[in-house]
C-alpha cells in the first residue's frame, strides 16, 4: 500500500515534482527552447526525485500535444501513455546495479542506441547508478558520449558522483539534486492528504519529514503507511503506531546518559543503534542538533525545534545540568566524530570516542 500510494502521486509534470526549483527552471527552458543536449547527469542523494524528473523529462520533449510555450508533458497522447505504461522501445531504462558489464552495455546501449527511433523523436536512456559501471563499461559508454547518435539523450544518475569518470562528467550537463526542505515536502503531503480526504495533525507531518531526511519518496511512503490507518484524522498517538521506532528516543535517552556521566549505559545505547543498523553520521546531525538547541538555552536565546513539547522539555531539562562549555566540548566531540568517520572503514568508532569523551567530561 505504501508503495502504491507514491505510485498513485509519482509526479506526472513537472510542476508537480518537489523541491529542485533551479533543476526544473533550466530543464524546462531548455524543452521550450528545444535546446537540448545529448547527455545529462542528475547527481544526488536517494529518494529525491532524480528518476521522477528523467521521466518526465523524457516524455515532455517527445510529447506530440505539448504546447510550444509549455514544458509539460500532456500525459495523454500515444506517446505519452506509451512511456508511461512502459510500453515504447524508445525509452530504455537501465539499472546499472545490476547491469554492471561491458557486455550489457554494448547490448542494452550500443545496439539500441544504433537502430533507428521506432516512434518518439528522440530515443532516451535512462541510466540509474551510473556509478556502478565497470570500467570497462565505462569506456563504451564514453564513446558513444563522443559520438552520439542523432536523435538519442543519455540521462545518468548517480549517488555517488565521486565514483563517476571525470571523462564521463565533462561529456554531460550536469545537475545537482538537493535534498527536499521541510516546507516543500510538507506542501506536498498535504497536499496527497487532501486528495485523499483525510487530516494529519501538524505534529505528524513533521515526524514524518524527520524521519525522510529530506528524502521524498521515503516521505510519501511513511505517508501511505499513515492513511491505510482507518482513522480520518491521524494523531500523534495514533501515527506512533506505525513510524518507525523513533532513534531520536534513543539519541536522547544517550544524551541523557552522557550528561549523567554513565559512560557503561551510553555505549550500550551505542549498542543498540548498531544493531538497528542506524547511519551514524545521520545520528551525529540529531546529537548535534539537539546540543543546538541545549546551547541555544543556555545562552538565553529560544530557537525553534521542529520536536514534541515533550522532548522540548527534556531537553530543557538537560540545558541545566550541564554547562554551556560542557555543551559546547561535546558539540565539537561529534563534529570531530563525523569528519573521522569519512575515513575509518568503523564509522562507528568515532562516534563512540565522542560518546566516551562526552561522558568522561
Ligand atoms: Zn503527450
Amino acid at each position: 500500500m505504501s508503495l502504491s500510494l507514491y505510485r498513485k502521486y509519482r509526479p506526472l509534470v513537472f510542476g508537480d515534482i518537489a523541491g529542485q526549483a533551479h533543476i526544473k527552471r533550466t530543464l524546462e527552458n531548455e524543452i521550450i527552447r528545444n535546446e537540448l543536449v545529448h547527455a545529462y547527469l542528475f547527481s544526488g542523494p536517494r529518494a529525491v526525485g532524480k528518476t521522477t524528473t528523467a521521466r518526465v523529462f523524457a516524455r515532455a520533449i517527445n510529447c506530440v500535444n505539448r504546447e510550444e510555450a509549455s514544458s509539460e508533458p500532456c500525459n495523454a497522447c500515444e506517446i505519452c501513455t506509451g512511456m508511461l505504461g512502459n510500453h515504447t522501445l524508445d525509452l530504455i531504462e537501465i539499472d546499472a546495479a545490476s547491469h554492471t558489464g561491458v557486455d550489457n552495455v554494448r547490448e542494452n546501449i550500443i545496439a539500441a542506441a544504433r537502430v533507428a527511433n521506432m516512434l518518439l523523436r528522440y530515443k532516451v536512456f535512462i541510466i540509474d547508478e551510473v556509478h556502478m559501471l565497470s570500467t570497462s563499461a565505462f569506456n563504451a559508454l564514453l564513446k558513444l558520449l563522443e559520438e552520439p547518435p542523432a536523435s538519442v539523450v543519455f540521462i545518468l544518475a548517480t549517488t555517488e558522483i565521486q565514483k563517476v569518470p571525470a571523462t564521463i562528467i565533462s561529456r554531460c550537463q550536469r545537475f545537482d539534486f538537493r535534498k527536499i526542505p521541510a516546507d516543500e515536502m510538507k506542501e506536498r503531503l498535504k497536499g496527497i492528504v487532501k486528495k485523499e480526504g483525510k487530516a494529519l495533525e501538524e505534529e505528524v507531518y513533521d515526524d514524518v519529514i524527520r524521519y525522510s531526511q529530506g528524502c521524498q519518496r521515503d516521505a510519501e511512503s511513511l505517508l501511505g503507511q499513515l492513511l491505510c490507518l482507518h482513522e480520518k484524522k491521524i494523531d500523534v498517538a495514533l501515527a506512533s503506531l506505525v513510524l518507525p521506532h523513533s532513534n531520536r528516543s534513543l539519541i536522547l535517552e544517550l544524551l541523557e546518559q552522557m550528561v549523567a556521566k554513565d559512560t557503561k549505559q551510553a555505549l550500550a545505547s551505542v549498542d543498540a543503534m548498531i544493531e538497528d543498523g542506524v547511519d551514524f553520521e545521520i545520528v551525529s546531525d540529531d546529537v548535534i542538533e539537539y546540543l543546538r538547541y541545549i546551547l541555544r538555552i543556555q545562552a538565553g536565546a529560544g530557537d525553534t525545534l521542529s520536536e514534541t513539547a515533550k522532548t522540548r522539555a527534556q531537553l530543557e531539562e538537560l540545558s541545566r545540568e550541564i554547562s554551556a562549555e560542557q555543551t559546547i566540548a561535546m558539540i565539537e566531540h561529534f563534529i570531530q566524530a563525523q569528519r573521522d568517520m569519512r575515513s575509518f572503514t568503523l564509522i562507528h568508532l568515532p562516534f563512540e570516542i565522542a560518546v566516551i569523551q562526552s561522558s568522561l567530561r
